[in-house]
């Protein structure tokens, strides 16, 4: 992966504006359990943060994938609320809309989103369907021009603020992979409820909320893609997610060792610093030897999707790796912090609380494991 000039200094100018808006910020919405999303999506918006590869018509900036891969390294670099929500806007809830919307769609629901106007959410996941995607229950049944949308979504990132989500229901009997759709839905027609903001154990600015669809009406002009392709234009949607969860993490990870590093310089046990005992410096080690295997695996997936290649198999080990890597540092930045690392007076504690969805959330390492396995053809399960 080769950064030009032009890239270095995007990186440059978007780690100022993070640290300058957000960072200072990030406590206190932290102790609210909710960020403002609405305020820091214009202003990621008027900064050319928003929409980087989309296409200029709809508010996109027309760059290309290598721009998302800086994107998500530096979100990284704050918290995981954090980029977790800019990102659901980002990458996981509207790349099925750019791709395959049509183009009223795009112009009323994408621009304004990219434009930092609208929040979002994509809604996949249900009480009784999580790993097993193909298991969803939400159903929507066509009535003259409309949909009729019963159904719930849990655990549903930006929720209880989103003016519009990325739903996939059931569209016909056929079952399993078959009959699904994707459908934008406005969350201001009738029948949509918040039901429950959900109380989780990190990331706890971000909102989760369960959501509530009941005898909801929207136009079946607001059917994003093919009527039926649902699941499959949302596995496509899921490798955007996972390859920018991917990125976050990297970002995350590296600034947890560049702190911890600076800790354990200036703190000093059995008469010298702690950086000083080898056990650190090889742990360390270690780590960033990891961190930069993940690092350039993500460049190597990154390559692949700019050549338009299918980048399941990449983003699925970056995935799985990703998500164990995260939770094998933050263990030992806290660690290398002791008694104070404990504390949630120290950024090591949230970090380790956040760090442990990597491994559940967009798809769990055993479904990670499980669609690697099948690509490489071991069993027949
Ligand atoms: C904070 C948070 C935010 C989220 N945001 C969103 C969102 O915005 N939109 C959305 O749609 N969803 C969202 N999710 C849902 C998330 O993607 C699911 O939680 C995840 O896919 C796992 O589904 P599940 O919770 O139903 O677990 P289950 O499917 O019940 O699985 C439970 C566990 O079983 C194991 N397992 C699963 N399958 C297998 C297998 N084949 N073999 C062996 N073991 C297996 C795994 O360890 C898994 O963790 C979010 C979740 C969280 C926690």
């Amino acid at each position: 992966m080769e950064f030009t000039p032009e890239h270095e200094l995007f990186r440059k100018s978007l780690r100022g504006l993070l640290e300058r808006e957000f960072e200072p910020h990030l406590d206190e919405w932290e102790a609210a359990e909710a960020m403002p999303l609405h305020d820091i999506f214009r202003t990621l918006a008027g900064a050319g943060a928003l929409g980087l590869e989309y296409d200029p018509a709809y508010a996109g900036q027309g760059a290309d994938h290598s721009y998302s891969v800086i994107l998500g390294e530096e979100l990284g670099r704050l918290d995981a609320a954090f980029s977790m929500a800019v990102s659901v806007q980002t990458d996981m809830s509207t790349p099925s809309l750019h791709r395959f919307g049509t183009h009223a769609l795009k112009e009323r629901y994408l621009a304004p989103a990219m434009r930092g106007e609208m929040v979002t959410s994509i809604a996949v996941t249900e009480p009784d369907a999580g790993s097993d995607v193909a298991a969803l229950r939400t159903r929507a049944v066509q009535d003259g021009d409309e949909w009729v949308i019963n159904g719930t979504k849990l655990y549903i990132t930006n929720g209880t603020q989103a003016d519009w989500v990325c739903l996939l229901a059931r569209t016909s009997d056929e079952g399993g992979y078959r009959g699904m759709t994707q459908i934008l839905v406005p969350t201001d027609v009738p029948g949509f409820r918040v039901s429950r903001k959900l109380n989780k154990l990190g990331n706890r600015a971000s909102d989760t909320a369960e959501l509530s669809f009941e005898d909801m009406r929207v136009p079946v002009a607001n059917t994003i893609g093919e009527i039926g392709r649902g699941f499959q234009q949302q596995m496509a949607q899921f490798q955007n997610e996972r390859m920018i969860a991917c990125y976050t993490a990297v970002g995350a990870m590296g600034r947890a060792i560049e702190r911890t590093v600076e800790y354990v310089r200036q703190r000093e046990v059995f008469g010298k610093p702690l950086l000083d005992h080898q056990y650190l410096q090889f742990r360390l080690a270690e780590l960033t030897a990891e961190l930069d295997l993940l690092r350039h695996y993500n460049y190597a997936c990154a390559e692949a999707y700019l050549r338009g290649d299918d980048t399941s198999r990449f983003a699925t080990i970056a995935k799985l790796k990703a998500g164990r890597l995260q939770r094998e540092i933050a263990d030992w930045c806290l660690q290398f912090h002791g008694g104070i690392g404990y504390m949630e007076e120290t950024w090591t504690a949230g970090f380790f609380r956040d760090s442990r969805l990597l491994s559940i959330g967009g798809g769990a390492d055993e479904v990670m494991l499980r669609t690697l396995a099948r690509l490489e053809g071991f069993g027949t399960a």
